[in-house]
């Protein structure tokens, strides 16, 4: 077991210092501290600190978790840490044990999470530099010096003494005092003074401007929320699209602010809209800072750092923005909580929302879960009485829910996947001036190139799949690994020139669109249309100036985002929702759907929500018309409870990838059979079987599935599986990994 959590400080002969170092291995390294620390350096060392070691023929940041008496490893082995990076720790307690938590509970290797917590400028060695207005300050030298010891030059004495009473002063000040910036080098060079930085004045309690009156389910979930605000809970707000959870958000982080403690809000990766930031910035006269990936580094750090020292009372961001350190949390928020994109896919595989929750926990403090289609791993959590479960079913400001209804395409003709009647549906729309959303998942021309004489299908030279069209770039595209190879113009089996494509993209019906409507706007929005943030911030104002037009688009164009003038909602395929080999498939169809319906009518207009299908009497299509989400949820959580399936039953996986077909397999086998004897009866495995899509980026990928009973069996297991895997000679030539709680079964 990883003893990332247990810290304890003795004052004998010897000292030890446990690290994590960034290494796959699932352990941590032992040290002896840097040959310039005395014994007074070395009792004053604390856990959060860095270190630059020598690791194999490299030298490391590393981090600090405990000093021990003792080390398992013998000492003539033991290898000196060079030197000590930070004077103080610049991660608190609670967030090391959070990331101990994380490292233990995903059976991570302790070194490639800590690093997490850190901005990668220090995750480099480079120094911290905490924010502040620069200044000046006595240095070790300049404090000794004795007085009158410049009396020769008058002016460098003056200033010697200013600082001498000050302790420290900006430059600005120093300025105003009549000291010059010439005499502030001199005695630099003396080694007499140095650069510090002063901390900025903290402004008053931020001011925060008075929202929106709440309706009463609104108003009975706050209360709920400030009942409960001192101490951890966990409450999950289940509201209907638009039915104003960001208002209730809002008044709790005022609450918060008001209390003098910071709020964490987390959003989905594509949910981070110029939008919500807007509605916070015009609420709060706050730092408020934001964490996303279109940052430079040097945005990155400033934002980490004001969190860190509680100049900035309001942080917002995606995924990994769960491990920013914070001054004095008050509240965690994380909004459309349900959304994949909080599940990290590769490398360390975390959900920010479950370590959000823990994070509460950890800190004391609440945490909100928000959204209009919760998971039902949250359900099963509120039903459980974990959480407490508030629910606003009105839509605020008046609105309705939109009405929906499912279209049978069958036998009716289709131009660009569009139906007579839902062109009629986006005429009408457009005659009222307002705006029509049609929503496609999948960008690109259409996702199949094929031979019509001899059937050959352009596929990835490295993926189990097929390259996709894509006509304004004349590219075909892997969507799996990213190759991109020129659109052919002949088929390079039988030499025809009949190559048709099959199946649509956001492409294709952009262009059959714009036949139809030619003189109507068409804005169509997936990620090859929108590139960088600016290009979204700029089309969400467009839209949002109200003018009738067609939005096309993908997830990028439903999730989160308030448009008051769309009142239709087209899903052009709603087929492609239907048939998924995964287990969570009905619950991210009935997600999918109310989310994207849920942008019709938000402000009044009434909404009309049309979902073309070839199978109308799909189970999954009827349950959209005849219940609602939560409705939905009940009956599918009743399934799952059957099937042992996740949220009731606890899933993970084993998955390789290696060059070579068979390795994979057999190495699976072998983890299997090594294994199976030491799992509890709570435990069944299946597999090894090969991933849904074998072949990726030139790999084969492989997997060994476990669903246990609960969660300590799970946990049982992986303990298990992962002490096999790590001495089984058969792992030699491939990479495996281990996913808790997957979302995804690829
Ligand atoms: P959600 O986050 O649940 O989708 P929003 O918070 O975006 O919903 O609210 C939808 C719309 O309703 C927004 O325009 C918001 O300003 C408005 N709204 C929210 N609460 C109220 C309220 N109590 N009274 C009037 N309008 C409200
Ligand atoms: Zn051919
Ligand atoms: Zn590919």
């Amino acid at each position: 077991m990883l003893q990332c959590t247990f810290f304890k400080v003795t004052s004998g002969a010897m000292s030890i210092l446990r690290l994590a170092i960034p290494s796959p291995l699932r352990r941590l390294f032992d040290y002896l501290p840097p040959a310039s620390l005395d014994a007074a350096g070395i009792a004053a060392l604390q856990p959060g600190q860095r270190l630059r070691v020598p690791f194999g023929t490299r030298e490391v940041t590393g981090y600090l978790l405990g000093v021990f008496a003792e080390s398992e490893a013998p000492a003539t082995s033991l290898k000196r840490a060079t030197e000590l990076l930070d004077s103080e720790p610049l991660i608190d307690a609670t967030l090391l044990s959070l990331a101990g938590w994380a490292a233990e509970y995903y059976h991570h290797p302790p070194g490639e999470v800590y690093p997490a917590l850190f901005p990668k400028r220090l995750r480099e060695g480079r120094p911290h530099e905490p924010a502040g207005e620069p200044g000046w300050q006595l240095s070790a030298r300049g404090k000794g010096l004795p007085p009158g010891a410049l009396a020769r030059s008058p002016k460098q004495s003056s200033a010697l003494d200013f600082l001498h009473a000050a302790t420290a002063a900006t430059t600005a000040t120093l300025t105003t005092a009549g000291i010059s910036p010439g005499i502030l080098r001199t005695l630099h060079s003396k080694g007499l003074i140095e650069p510090c930085k002063l901390a900025t004045q903290t402004p008053g309690p931020p001011h925060c401007h008075p929202g929106h009156e709440l309706n009463a389910e609104q108003a009975s979930a706050v209360q709920a929320l400030l009942a409960a605000q001192r101490g951890f809970s966990c409450h999950l707000l289940e509201g209907v699209t638009g039915s104003g959870k960001t208002e209730v958000y809002l008044q709790l982080i005022a609450a918060c602010l008001q209390r003098g403690r910071q709020a964490l809000v987390l959003i989905p990766e594509i949910g981070l809209t110029p939008q919500t930031l807007e509605r916070f910035a015009a609420r709060f006269s706050c730092k408020i800072v934001v964490l996303h990936s279109g940052l430079s580094e040097t945005q990155r750090y400033r934002a980490w750092e004001a969190a860190r020292d509680g100049s900035a009372s309001i942080v917002i961001g995606t995924r990994s923005a769960v491990f920013t350190p914070l001054d004095s949390p008050g509240l965690i928020v994380v909004d459309e909580e349900h959304d994949a994109s909080y599940k990290q896919q590769d490398g360390f595989r975390y959900n920010a929302r479950d370590i959000a929750v823990k994070r509460g926990q950890l800190s004391d403090c609440p945490v909100l879960l928000g959204s209009a289609t919760p998971s039902l791993e949250s359900l099963h959590n509120a039903l459980a009485g974990r959480y407490r479960q508030h629910r606003l079913l009105q839509r605020a400001a008046d609105a309705e829910l939109p009405s929906i209804e499912v279209l049978d395409v069958r036998k009716r003709p289709l131009r660009g996947g569009l139906s007579e009647p839902l062109i009629t549906a986006v005429q009408e729309c457009l005659a009222r001036k307002q705006q029509a959303l049609l929503f496609l998942n999948r960008r690109g021309y259409a996702p199949t190139l094929l031979c019509h004489d001899c059937g050959w299908v352009a596929g990835c030279s490295a993926c189990d799949a097929r390259l996709t069209v894509h006509r304004g770039k004349r590219l075909l595209r892997c969507h799996h690994c990213g190759a991109g190879n020129p659109l052919l113009r002949a088929c390079p089996q039988c030499h025809s020139r009949q190559l048709v494509t099959t199946g649509l993209g956001t492409e294709q019906v952009e262009s059959t669109l714009r036949e139809h409507f030619p003189a109507s706007r068409v804005l169509r929005v997936d990620s090859d249309s929108m590139q960088g943030r600016e290009a979204m911030a700029a089309l969400v104002e467009d839209i949002n100036r109200g003018e009738p037009c067609i939005l096309l688009g993908t997830q990028m164009l439903t999730k989160g985002h308030h448009f008051p003038a769309v009142s239709l909602v087209g899903v052009i395929d709603a087929d492609a929702l239907l048939f998924s080999a995964d287990f969570r498939g009905e619950e991210r169809m009935a997600q999918l759907l109310t989310q994207v319906s849920g942008r019709a009518g938000r402000a009044g207009a009434a909404g009309r929500v049309i979902l073309q299908s070839h199978y109308p009497d799909h189970p999954g299509l009827q349950s959209m018309l005849h219940s609602s989400y939560a409705e939905q949820a009940l009956v599918m959580l009743q399934q799952r409870r059957e099937s042992g399936m996740p949220p009731v039953g606890q899933m993970l996986i084993l998955r390789t990838d290696c060059a070579d077909a068979s390795l994979g397999e057999d190495f699976l086998a072998a983890l299997r059979s090594a294994s199976e004897a030491a799992l509890g009866r709570g435990t069944s495995l299946i597999g090894p079987l090969p991933s849904p899509m074998q072949r990726r980026a030139g790999r084969f990928r492989c997997q060994l599935l476990a669903i246990a009973h609960n969660r300590a069996a799970a946990q049982a297991a992986a303990d298990v599986l992962v002490a096999q895997a790590e001495q089984l000679p058969a792992r030699r030539g491939l990479r495996w990994s281990i996913d808790i709680d997957p979302q995804d079964l690829f």
